[in-house]
């Protein structure tokens, strides 16, 4: 086992494409060409290895021309919900007995397949979700990058783990998976976190079924059908689309269930913690949950910032993906000292940004997910020029699809609603600091604590952060999104989540428990 993981090479990161080079624009053209040529192709479940059509079905449609139905996916029943964790819980009692190597082997299989059709991945994504062509790549890029370093930490749990030796005994400890769990990712990062949450928890020889989210089930239908081409035996990974609150429950409350690997709203989070929480009759665990949630991040900007380094951060990390990341820059945090010129700066920088159909790749902004959203985000901007100043933005752009204006409201107070709540769209809110102190003080009041960055030259106020900033990511003079796996172990504190940290060498713990051996000797 120790040879097998010194033999694979060292995890590196996929260089997410800027696609300034002819080739890539080439391809990726082509990839949008082939991918709108399967619109409306149908996705069936699969438990067990098979593929079921059902009636009810989920029309995943594209934000930017909700009318173009990117796919139709069945919906599962609770009775087939039910059929899919009794197929996972018989597939576990073979897939918990292969060797690690062998696991480790389908992932690396997957991440290879899924490098070779990384264009179409990219372009699918640029249709169900709404995503700009470098964001769906940072996407792809960092799904391969979970199943390539997922699969080398499998190998590392696998390994002789150091214990303290005893005379006249032998003694060990192993890592075992935990049993059947469910997952069940978030839209905005369809790719990475789906396939991370599902591989982490397969390749550490666990057995699951995958609920995908109801915006984005092509893409997880994709990457199931290529985990089956990877070798990935029946019944490993089943695939259940449906309803968060119809089947989502049953799932979760199911005593069959060992574990549940969630990532979404803190609303959501909650709920599910607190059903998993309740033994159910027959079962013999409690239920262990992971779960991600949401954010209110802050980019603390202070008086001796790189000014022009901080705007371009915090217009980046604001408006990238039309602000919704978990790591999404939500509040600039500023200095009164510079506090008018930055304003101004933002407002001009963001006078910049291009909104539109993402297949463009002109437009760095396109649709968010779906009406939804729309709905939510316009009650919030409204909300905000109650609460501060518009500077930028605070309209819809077109009719057809969920296009917003990237908005900016200044004079926010630390305490009002859009400087607590977790919007998830392109809304900036900006926050007058009087100094240092009081902006990290801005920056700690919200119940979250996902990411944070600081803007500042000065070494104490560096230090100062390190020690008082209270978030699970925190960045200094850059922006705050764009985790990288294994780089920047990702997941954030209080109501953002668990404390978990995906891509982070503790990540799979999270999906084994360690069984002890001691033997007499003699
Ligand atoms: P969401 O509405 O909470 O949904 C997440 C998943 O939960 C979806 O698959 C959803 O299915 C499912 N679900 C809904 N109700 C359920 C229930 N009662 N039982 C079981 N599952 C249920 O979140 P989202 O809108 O997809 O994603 C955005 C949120 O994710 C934001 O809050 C963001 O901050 C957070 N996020 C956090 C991280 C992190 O690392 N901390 C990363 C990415 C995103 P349906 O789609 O069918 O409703
Ligand atoms: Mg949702």
């Amino acid at each position: 086992m120790t040879t097998t993981l010194e033999r694979i090479a060292p995890f590196q990161n996929e260089v997410i494409k800027s696609f300034t080079d002819p080739a890539d624009i080439a391809a990726m053209r082509a990839a949008l060409a082939t991918v709108k040529a399967t619109f409306g192709k149908e996705y069936p479940l699969v438990i067990d290895g098979k593929r079921i059509e059902t009636e009810k079905k989920i029309r995943s449609v594209n934000p930017a021309d909700p009318s173009q139905v990117v796919g139709i996916v069945s919906s599962a029943s609770k009775e087939q919900a039910l059929q899919a964790v009794d197929a996972a819980a018989r597939a576990f009692e073979s897939w918990k007995r292969l060797p690690a190597h062998e696991r480790a082997g389908y992932i690396f299989k997957a991440a290879a397949l899924m490098r070779e059709r990384r264009f179409e991945y990219d372009a699918l994504l640029v249709y169900e979700v709404g995503k700009s062509w470098p964001e769906a790549d940072g996407d792809i890029a960092e799904a391969i990058d979970f199943l390539e370093f997922y699969a080398r930490e499998a190998l590392r749990y696998a390994q002789p783990q150091p214990i303290v030796p005893v005379p006249g005994e032998q003694n060990e400890m192993v890592y075992i998976p935990l049993g059947v769990g469910a997952v069940i990712p978030p839209w905005n990062f369809a790719g990475a976190i789906m396939a991370g949450m599902t591989a982490a928890a397969i390749v550490a020889g666990n057995t699951v079924v995958l609920k995908p989210s109801s915006d984005s089930a092509v893409v997880a239908a994709w990457f199931v059908d290529m985990l089956t081409e990877a070798g990935v035996p029946n019944g490993v990974v089943n695939f259940i689309p449906g309803s968060g609150s119809e089947i989502g429950d049953l799932v979760v409350a199911h005593p069959r269930i060992r574990f549940i690997s969630f990532t979404g709203s803190k609303e959501v989070g909650l709920h599910i913690n607190e059903l998993a929480a309740k033994p159910q009759p027959g079962q013999k665990w409690i239920k262990r949950v992971v779960a991600e949630m949401g954010g209110k991040d802050s980019i603390v900007v202070a008086a001796d910032a790189d000014i022009d380094a901080a705007v371009e951060g915090v217009v980046i990390s604001a408006f990238g993906f039309q602000g919704q990341k978990c790591s999404a820059c939500s509040r600039a945090i500023v200095d009164a000292a510079i506090y008018d010129d930055f304003v101004e700066r933002v407002r001009a920088r963001v006078a910049k940004i291009a909104v539109g159909d993402p297949t463009d790749n002109g437009n760095y902004m396109g649709p968010v997910v779906n009406a939804g959203a729309l709905k939510s985000i316009s009650e919030y901007i409204e909300i905000g020029k109650r609460e501060g100043r518009l500077v930028s933005g605070g309209k819809r752009v077109g009719e057809t699809g969920y296009f917003l204006e990237p908005t900016v409201i200044a004079d926010v107070a630390p305490d009002a609603r859009i400087s607590q709540e977790e919007i998830f769209g392109p809304v900036l809110a900006i926050v007058k600091a009087n100094d240092f102190d009081h902006a990290i003080e801005i920056a700690n009041n919200t119940e979250f604590g996902l990411t944070g960055s600081i803007y500042t030259t000065d070494e104490r106020k560096i230090e100062r952060a390190r020690e008082d900033f209270f978030v699970g990511n925190l960045y200094f003079n850059r922006k705050s999104t764009g985790a990288l796996v294994g780089a920047h172990p990702f997941g954030g504190f209080n109501m953002s989540g668990t404390d978990s940290k995906a891509g982070g060498r503790d990540y799979l713990l999270l999906f084994l428990q360690a069984k002890s051996m001691s033997r007499k000797l003699g």
